[in-house]
């Protein structure tokens, strides 16, 4: 179990991370989801043992993660982290890069280790091409079953999403699974857009400005976000202001500047609901996203599936049941 308490680092005067406590559990998987500049980077490396905390601490068991200031060589040996950049020997193989990591151990062992980390990370078809031969997607996957080839606890990504596309994506993803499902690995990524967090994380975690401000499951974060900023990160959002509640007939609340949080699909199309005006209609594959004035001031996102809607329409909205989400803030 790797468990940070109270983490504080500080560069010069700008506070990176600022009190951060987790704990993450063999086989759990973990997203921490920030803008750029909310610490993420510098959480990553602290947990990797690779920063120095100023304060705090990372635990992983019952030992101590000692910092860069305290041991010869940088890091621990049960916690990997993937960077962005992979960092492969490009003048070798896909294999050979996996089986480096392995160099210490019985050529027997390596093999067979070697064998099963090119199919866990589906890259068996690729193993005797150089990094330069591969696609990125390709690459990344090497990087990772490097990192995991002697079976560390933890598995840290910065951004294992991010410079993919979905076929790749969604290699990742089972990867991720099935790393987490065999070899009970802990695995916490950082992202900046949630969209793969939400099906992959049994965790998901808000990070603003070096702050730790939501930790949940990705459902009760998606639901239940605690801030407008909580809420944007996790997906598509309406956010109002309780003052205008009735414009879509629903009561106002005690406090009318308190701002209200309405996913896209808890809105739907209904003859027998308020009238609004189509400004745009956004064509997103499997549905469409439509963007309706409410009054001069209000407007807002919701979807449907159906595909005669045009810009400047007068359509009717509802809300799909009156459970509304209040933010704090
Ligand atoms: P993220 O990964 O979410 O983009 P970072 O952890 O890289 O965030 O950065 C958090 C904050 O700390 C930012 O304000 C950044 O400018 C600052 N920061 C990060 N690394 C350094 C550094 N080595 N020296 C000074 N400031 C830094």
């Amino acid at each position: 179990m790797l468990t940070a308490k109270k983490l504080v680092k500080v560069y010069n005067t700008v506070p990176a991370v600022r009190n951060v406590s987790i704990t993450l559990e063999p086989g759990q998987i973990m997203a921490l989801v920030g803008a750029s500049g909310s610490g993420k980077s510098t959480l990553l490396n602290l947990l990797a043992g690779l920063t120095d905390a100023d304060t705090g601490e990372v635990r992983l068991n019952d030992e101590r993660v000692l910092g860069p200031s305290e041991v010869l060589v940088p890091g621990h040996k049960d916690i990997r982290l993937v960077h962005q950049e992979y960092q492969l020997m490009p003048n070798v193989s896909v294999r050979e890069n996996i089986a480096y990591a392995l160099r210490f151990f019985e050529k027997s062992y390596r093999d067979f280790r070697v064998n099963e980390l090119l199919k866990l990370c589906r890259l068996t078809d690729v193993q005797d091409r150089i990094p330069r031969q591969v696609s990125g997607g390709e690459k990344q996957r090497t990087a990772i079953a490097r990192a995991i080839a002697d079976k560390p606890a933890v598995l840290l990504l910065d951004e294992p999403f991010s410079h993919l596309d979905l076929p790749n994506r969604l290699i990742v993803r089972d990867l991720l699974f099935d790393l987490v499902r065999h070899e009970q690995t802990s695995c916490l990524f950082v992202t900046h857009d949630a969209t793969d967090a939400l099906s992959i994380a049994d965790t998901l975690g808000i990070l603003r400005d070096g702050k730790l401000i939501q930790l949940g499951t990705p459902v009760a974060v998606y639901h239940q976000p605690v801030t407008a900023y909580a809420a944007r990160m996790t997906g598509l959002v309406n956010i109002l202001k309780a003052k205008y509640l009735s414009l879509l007939d629903l009561p106002e609340s005690d406090n009318p500047e308190s701002l209200i949080c309405l996913r896209p699909e808890q809105l739907k199309l209904d003859d027998t609901g308020m009238p609004v005006t189509v400004r745009a209609v956004y064509f997103k594959g499997s549905h469409y996203e439509l963007d309706v004035a409410v009054s001069r001031y209000v407007s807002l996102r919701l979807l449907t599936s159906r595909t005669d809607i045009q810009v400047d329409q007068v359509v009717h909205i509802r809300l799909r049941d009156n459970e509304l989400w209040r933010l704090k803030g």
